[in-house]
This record gives structure tokens, C-alpha cells and sequence, in this order.
């Protein structure tokens, strides 16, 4: 491993650019036998370390951070809280003496330390996984991680990202997208191909295995809608009987963000029932819609619409369109909630009421492929936690 000590020289005339950093120490290090054996997360980190230990006069204690830059990429690791053994636990302790902040850089403009860490008659360690050093940063993009991980945790990640019903059993794009945010490893996409495709519960469950193609026709939207301005609604019945409900009403932000919401009901319910479930989980968050979309009768729709604003004791008109074939948004969330009651309840059908809170949460918290966000980045601007990814510690 190799590091400069630089210090901030003379500032630009323009007040905007960086001041000049001139090197002032050198040092170089190779990485005894035990410590080729750490991981590359540990290894990074060991360099640092090295470096600070080394210069600990200078870096010790000081007011003002320094900046340490680095090449690292797989540092991020250490952002996430882990567990630690011995050697990092202590290295946990040391760093407290050190005020610093880490930034990181391209391999390209850090070729001295690159230099510093492999000096031409140094045991280059042919039998080590040096490969990181060795990776262009270019490729750091595509491969992000190069990390071997061992059978067992590629296993209890998948138990977390794509069987759990948290999770609901996504396909293969979608758990490849959730492992490359919390733990991604070289050869990745094509373990996890193998594995959604293995699932048992994937292969009973899923008959949408391919993306459904789209109705040619589509109901617009204005640009600019507000989250449940525009919405569509929709009752799944048929279902079995649970508590009083046999059906599921659904609905949809659909000039949004496509955030969907399932609530448990009865195919028997009344214009104004579905008003007062329209008050309770979607009127107090967006306030009342302006358009509203379904195939139901216009008589029901319109016996909605005035007990909602009934209710409310206002007087307003809330225009709706009548689609005797509604357009594929809405098809695609029935055939997802339904998909995902199957998957989640393939032991107890008849529970399937308990799930359709999760199963909302579940869906406003994946990407959409139209909008390219979850609806819950659209509506909150980020993902609400669903499961602790210190599951994940091993
Ligand atoms: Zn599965």
C-alpha cells in the first residue's frame, strides 16, 4: 500500500477552485501474510490505518479535519453499521483520535499512491486477490464490488430482498437492483437469475413472468398532477370470505406517482362506504381528487363523488370518466396485488385480509418502470425502511 501526506499550498486566483496540494511525506507499506488474508473491506481500511498510524504526529488530534482521498470505492462498506471483530474494533477506537473526512477519488488522479502501493521489487503477492488495486476505476461502475461472499450470506440475503413478504418475492431485476444497494458481490446478476428462477414459491405463484404489454390505449394525464388528483379505482372480488370482506378496493394515484393503496371491503359495498374509506386513507394525506377514473356505473360514481364531499360539507363537482376498459395502469396493480396475495398466503388464503396493508406498503416502496421512482420517492422523496438490514450483519 502506498499514501502521500499532502498539505493545502497557495489558493487559485479564482476563489472557486481547490488550493494546490503539495506532497510533503511519502510512505509505503506492503501487508504482512495474515494481513493479505483479511477482506478487501478490512484491507482498505487496514491501509488507512497504516497511514495514520504512521504519521500520527501530524494527523493526530487536530482542529481542522483532514481530508484523506482515496481510490476506494469499497470503503462505503464501512458506512453501513457492521459487526465488528477485534481488529476492526479496535481500529474503531484509534480512528477517534483522528478528525478527518474520507473523499473519494478516481484511481486515474491518485496514480502516486497508486505507484507508492506496488513498488517495482515488492512482493507483489501473486497468490493474493489483489485485484482491486489492479481494476481500472472505470470498472467500479459496472462490477461495483468484487467481494467473494460466502454461499451462506448471498442465501440470508435472499431471504430478506426477495422471500420475505416485505420483500413479496420480486423478479429477477428487481432483487438484482435491491442487492446492488445492500450487499453486492461479483457475479451477482447471474446468482440471482439462477435463484429467482429456482424459487419454488416464484414458480407456483407467478403467471406474469414477462412484462404484460400495455394496452395500445392510455388514459391521459395533465402535466403537473398533483399525488391523487387524478385517481382510478377498482374493486377485486371473488375473494374468500374474512372478517366480512370478499373484496378489495384499489386505489390508484394515477396522474402521479402510481402509488397504489388496497383496502379490504365487501363486494357489496355502497357509493358512500367507499367515501368514507376515501376519507380515511387517502383524503387526510391528498385531500380530496379532482378526476377520478373507473368502470364502474356512472350512478355509483357519481353517488361516490357526493357522499364525499357530503361528508365533507362542501359543494363541488368532482368530474369523472367512465372507462368501460380501463387503461393498463390500473390492470397491472390488480394483477400485482393479487400476484402478491397469492405469493404471501400460499399457506392461509383465508388470512389474506392481514396482508393488504404490507402488501400496499410493499408496493408504493418499488420502482416503477414508467416513472423510474417508487411512488413512495415521489410522494416523500425516499423509501421508508421496511426491514432493518442489520438482518444482514453476519
Ligand atoms: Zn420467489
Amino acid at each position: 500500500m502506498g499514501a502521500i501526506l499532502s498539505q493545502e499550498g497557495e489558493h487559485h486566483a479564482v476563489a472557486s477552485q481547490k488550493p494546490k496540494l503539495h506532497p510533503i511525506a511519502f510512505y509505503s507499506a506492503t501487508f504482512t501474510p495474515t494481513e493479505r488474508n483479511y477482506d478487501i473491506y478490512e484491507r482498505e481500511l487496514l491501509a488507512i490505518m497504516k497511514a495514520l498510524t504512521h504519521w500520527r504526529h501530524y494527523l493526530g488530534w487536530t482542529k481542522t479535519p483532514f481530508t484523506i482521498l482515496t481510490n476506494h470505492a469499497n470503503l462505503q462498506y464501512w458506512k453501513a453499521p457492521q459487526k465488528l471483530n477485534c481488529q476492526t474494533a479496535r481500529w474503531h477506537t484509534d480512528l477517534q483520535e483522528y478528525n478527518f473526512i474520507i473523499k473519494h477519488i478516481p484511481g486515474k488522479i491518485n496514480t502516486p499512491a497508486d505507484e507508492l502501493s506496488c513498488p517495482p521489487n515488492s512482493d507483489q503477492g501473486d497468490n493474493d486477490n489483489r485485484d482491486q488495486t489492479l481494476l481500472e476505476p472505470k470498472l467500479f461502475i459496472n462490477t461495483t464490488h468484487t467481494t467473494q461472499l460466502p454461499e451462506s450470506s448471498k442465501k440470508n440475503l435472499m431471504a430478506l430482498i426477495h422471500d420475505h413478504p416485505m420483500a413479496g418475492h420480486p423478479g429477477r431485476d428487481k432483487t438484482i437492483q435491491k442487492a446492488t444497494k445492500v450487499l453486492p458481490w461479483m457475479g451477482m446478476c447471474q446468482w440471482i437469475a439462477n435463484y429467482v428462477k429456482g424459487c419454488a414459491v416464484c414458480q407456483q405463484n407467478k403467471i406474469l413472468t414477462h412484462k404484460k404489454r400495455m394496452p395500445l390505449y392510455r388514459i391521459t394525464t395533465k402535466e403537473g398532477t398533483l399525488p391523487f388528483q387524478q385517481i382510478a379505482m377498482d374493486l377485486i372480488t371473488g375473494l374468500p370470505q374474512h372478517h366480512g370482506h370478499n373484496a378489495i378496493l384499489t386505489i390508484v394515484d394515477h396522474g402521479c406517482s402510481h402509488a397504489a393503496i388496497f383496502l379490504p371491503c365487501s363486494d357489496t359495498i355502497t357509493g358512500p362506504g367507499i367515501a368514507q374509506l376515501y376519507l380515511d386513507y387517502i383524503y387526510r394525506w391528498f385531500g380530496l381528487p379532482t378526476k377520478m377514473i373507473s368502470d364502474w356505473d356512472p350512478r355509483f360514481t357519481s353517488q361516490f363523488g357526493k357522499a364525499l364531499t357530503e361528508k365533507l360539507g362542501i359543494q363541488q363537482n368532482l368530474s369523472t370518466a367512465f372507462h368501460p376498459q380501463m387503461d393498463g395502469l390500473s390492470e397491472w396493480k390488480n394483477q400485482w396485488i393479487e400476484q402478491y396475495l397469492r405469493l404471501v398466503t400460499s399457506n392461509d388464503p383465508k388470512g389474506w385480509t392481514h396482508w393488504l396493508a404490507l402488501a400496499t406498503t410493499v408496493h408504493n416502496n418499488q420502482v416503477n418502470t414508467t416513472t423510474r421512482l417508487s411512488p413512495n420517492q415521489i410522494l416523500f422523496g425516499y423509501n421508508p425502511t421496511l426491514n432493518s438490514d442489520k438482518v444482514l450483519q453476519m
